[in-house]
C-alpha cells in the first residue's frame, strides 16, 4: 500500500512537473511570439518617424531656376493672366513652383507641400506622404500588439472598478448621484471613465500585498492605456481625413482652401502649342498662349481616385535626390478640356480675365 502511495506520488510529480515545463515552454513560445511581433514593429515605426523628422531645411525644397515662361510647351498654373510663375517674397523672389508652399514654421518653401507636421516638426510633403500615413497607421497597430498580454488582466480590472465604484457610498455621493456627472467630464461616456477611475483609487486602498504587482489594479496603467487609445483613434482618424483629400487630387491645404477660403485666384496658361487647333479661323486667339482661371470648384490636379491613389503609393519610400529635374505636376484633363473649349481665351498681352462664366 505503502509502494503504491509512493509511486502514486513519484506519477503526481513527474506530471506536475511536466506540466511546469509546458507552461514554461507555452510562456516562453508565447514571449518569443510578442517579441518577434513588438520588435520588427517599433523598429519600423522608429525608421518612418525618422525619415519624416530629417531634412528639416533641407528636403523638398525647390532648387530650379526659373523657368522661361515663352519656352514652357505643357499647360501649368500661374498667378495672372500674363502667364507669370509664382516667386516667394520670403526666400528673395526665388521660384515657386506649381503645388508649393512657404512653410513659416521651417522658414522655406516645400514642394508639394501638405501640412507642417508639429508631431515631427517637419513639413510632410506628397513624396514623404507614403512614410506620414505608414506612420499614422502603425501607430495603433503598435498600440494594439504592444497591449496584447494585458488585455484579459485590464478588462477584469476595468470591470472590478466599475463595480467597486458602483457599490462604494462615497463614489455614490460624489459622482454618480451628482447630476454634473453627467455633464462635466464628456458625457455619458466621460461619466462611465471618471466613475471607473474613481473604483481604481479606491482599490488602491484595498490592495492585496501577496498578488504580484500587474494583478493589483492601477489607476496610472489605466490612464495610461486610455491615453493610447485616445491617441490611436486620433492617429487612425487623421489617416483616414488625409486620404479622404488625396483621393480626390487635394493636399491638405488644398482640402482647406476648398473648404473654407474658396481660392479663386488660380489660372493655367496653355501654350499655344496645346490650344485646340480645329478650331482654326473660327477662334484667332487659339494660335496664341491662353489663359484661363480655374473654377472655385475644380480641382486642378485631380487625376481620378485611382490615378490619385497609385501617384502616392508608387512613389519611393525615399526622398527624390536634390539634383533630379523638375516635374511638372500633371493637370486634370477634364479641367483642361473645359479650359481649351472656353471660347474667348486671354492673349498674353491682355489685361482682362475673359471665362466662361
Ligand atoms: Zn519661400
Ligand atoms: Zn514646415
Amino acid at each position: 500500500m505503502a509502494h503504491t502511495s509512493s509511486r502514486t506520488k513519484s506519477i503526481w510529480r513527474y506530471h506536475h512537473s511536466l506540466e511546469l515545463q509546458l507552461q514554461f515552454k507555452s510562456k516562453f513560445g508565447s514571449l518569443g511570439l510578442y517579441f518577434a511581433a513588438v520588435l520588427p514593429l517599433f523598429s519600423l515605426l522608429g525608421l518612418v518617424y525618422v525619415s519624416l523628422v530629417v531634412g528639416r531645411t533641407t528636403h523638398n525644397t525647390p532648387r530650379h531656376p526659373m523657368p522661361d515662361k515663352d519656352e514652357l510647351t505643357e499647360p501649368y498654373e500661374c498667378i495672372n493672366l500674363e502667364g507669370d510663375l509664382a516667386t516667394c517674397s520670403k526666400c528673395d523672389g526665388a521660384w515657386k513652383p506649381p503645388r508649393s508652399h512657404h512653410c513659416s514654421t521651417c522658414g522655406v518653401c516645400r514642394m508639394e507641400f501638405d501640412h507642417h507636421c508639429p508631431w515631427v516638426g517637419n513639413c510632410v510633403t506628397r513624396a514623404r506622404m507614403k512614410n506620414f500615413l505608414a506612420l499614422l497607421l502603425l501607430t495603433p497597430i503598435a498600440y494594439l500588439v504592444v497591449l496584447l498580454p494585458i488585455y484579459p488582466t485590464l478588462l477584469r480590472h476595468m470591470s472590478l472598478a466599475l463595480t467597486t465604484s458602483h457599490v462604494d457610498a462615497w463614489a455614490n455621493q460624489v459622482w454618480w448621484d451628482w447630476y454634473g456627472s453627467w455633464i462635466f467630464f464628456g458625457g455619458p461616456f466621460g461619466r462611465w471613465i471618471f466613475g471607473m477611475a474613481l473604483g481604481f483609487r479606491i482599490l488602491k486602498t484595498q490592495r492585496k500585498p501577496d498578488l504580484p504587482l500587474i494583478e493589483q489594479p492601477s489607476l496610472r496603467l489605466f490612464v495610461i492605456c486610455a491615453l493610447g487609445l485616445l491617441f490611436s483613434v486620433f492617429t487612425l482618424t487623421l489617416a483616414l481625413w488625409t486620404m479622404k483629400d488625396l483621393v480626390r487630387g487635394l493636399t491638405t491645404l488644398d482640402g482647406m482652401q476648398e473648404r473654407h477660403t474658396k481660392n479663386t485666384s488660380r489660372f493655367v496658361c496653355i501654350p499655344s502649342e496645346n490650344v485646340d487647333s480645329s478650331r482654326g479661323a473660327e477662334d484667332a486667339a487659339a494660335t496664341r498662349n491662353k489663359i484661363v482661371a480655374v473654377l472655385p470648384e475644380e480641382r486642378l490636379y485631380d487625376l481620378g481616385t485611382w490615378s490619385n491613389l497609385c501617384d502616392i503609393l508608387e512613389r519611393p519610400w525615399r526622398d527624390p535626390p536634390s539634383t533630379a529635374s523638375y516635374k511638372w505636376p500633371q493637370v486634370n484633363p477634364t479641367v483642361l478640356d473645359r479650359m481649351r473649349k472656353t471660347k474667348k481665351s486671354v492673349p498674353s498681352d491682355n489685361s482682362i480675365a475673359e471665362t466662361d462664366n
